[in-house]
């Protein structure tokens, strides 16, 4: 095993319970990836600290800057029209447009579905120069950054999507804080990531496809992710992990205070699936 070394240190606390045990889940990469003892919360033991990410995130962004092109098809059309069709439905009484901002929007799939959509005003970051570039021909708000680097002003959003996104962020409560702090009171948090607990990653072992530090740092299952939510302050309103692929959707609504620290038993509603099978992967 090679960590920790200089770009590394350990991550010894769960960073969705504080609890201080764990064991051996996987090994991929030289990277031990864990399981929290307390909560189940897969993670990788071995943590890169943030420059080491950003140089690995850059090289790669500019390696798909030069083989960018766009992807389409109807289908794909199709899963963000569903999608859009979905979220909206939260607002029914909403006369002003949902302010939506995506993170890690990539090319724009979903921008481009609520562009022409008047009960949307949407906004999207990436770090991906040639992704953002590409949204910005084609008329979209998109920008080149994270979350943390816009200096939104508080209470700003809506609605704040993020499909792919949350495995790969350094500070996982850093960020999904932040995500917090642009919502409006009552604004919605929705997130897809991989699912640890699918019948797919226990049958794949190392093979599954979606393990893989340093750029899947943390591994969701409906009930993990929806106890790291509340903790920093949302109420889960569902989450899901039902279909053919791996992946926890949960919609989550911010709350009027966070509750760091506290240890909060599993929301019943883990198991309610009223999320559509989408399959929205866009990396
Ligand atoms: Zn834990």
């Amino acid at each position: 095993m090679l960590h920790p070394n200089r770009n590394h240190s350990i991550l010894d606390q769960c960073p969705v319970c504080d609890g201080g045990h764990h064991d051996l889940w996987q090994e991929k990469n030289d990277y031990a990836i864990v399981r929290c003892r307390d909560c189940n919360f897969v993670f990788s033991r071995d943590y890169p600290n943030f420059d080491f990410l950003s140089r690995r995130y850059s090289k790669s962004y500019s390696k798909d800057a030069e083989n960018f092109t766009p992807k389409g098809g109807i289908g794909r059309s199709l899963k963000y029209r569903i999608l859009t069709r979905w979220l909206q439905k939260f607002f029914p009484e909403k006369e002003s447009p949902i302010r939506l901002l995506e993170i890690g929007c990539g090319q724009g799939d979903l921008l481009k579905s609520v562009h022409n959509n008047p009960r949307f005003a949407a906004q999207g970051l990436d770090y991906g120069k040639r992704r953002v570039q590409y949204a910005r021909e084609i008329g979209l708000d998109a920008r080149e950054g994270d979350i943390e680097s816009q200096g939104f002003a508080d209470n700003t959003f809506d609605l704040v999507v993020a499909l792919h996104v949350i495995e790969h962020v350094h500070d996982l409560h850093s960020t999904i804080a932040e995500i917090r702090r642009v919502l409006k009171p009552g604004g919605l948090f929705f997130a897809v990531c991989p699912c640890v607990t699918h019948f797919k990653a226990r049958l794949a072992g190392e093979r599954w496809k979606y393990l893989g530090p340093p750029g899947h740092l943390w591994y969701f299952s409906p009930r993990t992710f929806s106890r790291l939510v509340r903790r920093i302050g949302f109420e889960t309103l569902s989450t899901s992990c039902f279909y053919h692929r791996a992946h926890v959707r949960i919609l989550a609504k911010k709350t009027d205070a966070p509750q760091p620290g506290s240890r909060q038993p599993a929301s019943p509603l883990d198991r309610h699936s009223s999320i559509p099978n989408l399959g929205l992967e866009k990396k």
